[in-house]
């Protein structure tokens, strides 16, 4: 514990966090491999990377459901490998997690009334005379109904269960809610709907958000900080609209060039990632990105670079960061969105290549 006071304590401290697998006759998988950073009361970060890249490994030890390898999780300035037992089932009606598939989060034997007053009771949060109208305020903030208490998983639809998953996390009453990717298994036209909710019940409650996406399209309306990672570390964390405007990182600069850009005059760009996102056991000794970056050279094969303050709010783990933002310049606002931003900088860099004899 520090002595700052619980108002100035960051809601959420994750301080160089690992967690690597032991496999039998080969390297360890290095799934998280020594991640840090904070989420301040009321805040939404959003984390984002490829599948397989360790987000739901590090979600998992945030709500010590897994423990670190080394390094540490403190919840408003408290350790939660220091509590004993008691201590953390006690807190963890403070953190709370949304799956991405709420058909198996969800008991298919109990009914939405059953699965909603379990914390109430289990965390005592309210009398047991007061659950059946504390069932139904739950139900109405997630807009569903009374009536549909009665109800059992399976006669929802994807989008009105994963509403129960979050009338459940909302149930204890919690601080911090993690969603690994809460909208990755919903149709497309009820994304939207849901993304919404969680945004309206942030400004409702005011709790903090952690929000897990591989999509990095999906956070950029919701979340206030975006944090991207590959293989188990974090290469670039900034304000979003710095992100998506300015991306530093190659790796981000890749990712938000495969969003599909909705306007037809525009001609689609994408920055071709080369090869597959590697294995996270094999030990390289420079950046890990290095394989899949064009802008690679000895030394990012050689060094691996740390994650350095690069602006005001904004951290990058890349050596070139400087030089990638020099092609900043020159280029006008429209190219400022991303996909046609992107294209410009391609341009530029072969046209600087052709001219190199
Ligand atoms: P993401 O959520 O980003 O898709 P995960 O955290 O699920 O990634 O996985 C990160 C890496 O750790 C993957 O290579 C995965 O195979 C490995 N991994 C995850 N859980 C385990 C486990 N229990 N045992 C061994 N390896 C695991
Ligand atoms: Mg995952």
């Amino acid at each position: 514990m520090t002595g700052t006071p619980a108002a100035q304590q960051p809601m959420l401290d994750v301080r160089e966090l690992v967690r690597h697998y032991a496999q039998a006759g080969q390297a360890a998988v290095k799934a998280v491999d020594g991640v840090s950073f904070q989420i301040a009361r009321g805040e939404t970060l959003a984390l984002v990377g490829e599948s397989g890249c360790g987000k739901s490994t590090l979600a998992r030890m945030i709500m010590a459901l897994d423990k670190p390898t080394s390094g540490s999780v403190l919840l408003e300035g408290v350790d939660l490998s220091a509590l004993s037992r008691n201590r953390l089932n006690r807190l963890r009606k403070k953190f709370q997690i949304i799956f991405q598939d709420p058909y198996s989060s969800l008991n298919p034997r109990m009914t939405v009334h059953e699965t909603l007053a379990e914390p109430l009771v289990l965390h005592q949060i309210v009398p047991a005379s007061e659950i059946p109208a504390r069932v139904s305020r739950l139900l109405s903030c997630v807009g569903l109904t009374s009536a549909q208490a009665q109800r059992y998983p399976h006669e929802f639809s994807g989008g009105q269960r994963q509403r129960v998953g979050i009338a459940r996390a909302l149930a204890c009453e919690p601080e911090l809610i993690v969603c690994d990717e809460p909208v990755s298994a919903l149709d497309v036209s009820v994304r939207a709907q849901v993304l919404n909710l969680l945004q309206d019940l942030q400004e409702e409650f005011g709790f903090s958000y952690l929000f897990i996406s591989h999509d990095l399209s999906v956070v950029r309306h919701i979340s206030h900080r975006v944090a991207v990672m590959y293989l188990g570390r974090l290469v670039e964390i900034g304000a979003t609209e710095a992100v998506f405007m300015h991306p530093k990182h190659p790796y981000t600069r890749a990712l938000l060039s495969a969003i599909p850009i909705p306007d037809p005059n525009i001609p689609p760009s994408r920055i071709s990632l080369r090869g597959e996102l590697q294995s996270t056991g094999a030990s390289l000794a420079g950046c890990s990105f290095a394989p899949r970056c064009t802008n690679a050279d000895d030394r990012c094969t050689a060094i691996a670079p740390v994650l350095e303050n690069a602006g005001p709010n904004s951290r990058i783990a890349c050596h070139h960061w400087r030089n990638l933002a020099a092609f900043d310049r020159g280029i006008s606002q429209e190219q400022r969105e991303p996909p046609a931003y992107v294209a410009a900088i391609l341009a530029r860099m072969s046209q600087e290549a052709a001219k190199t004899p």
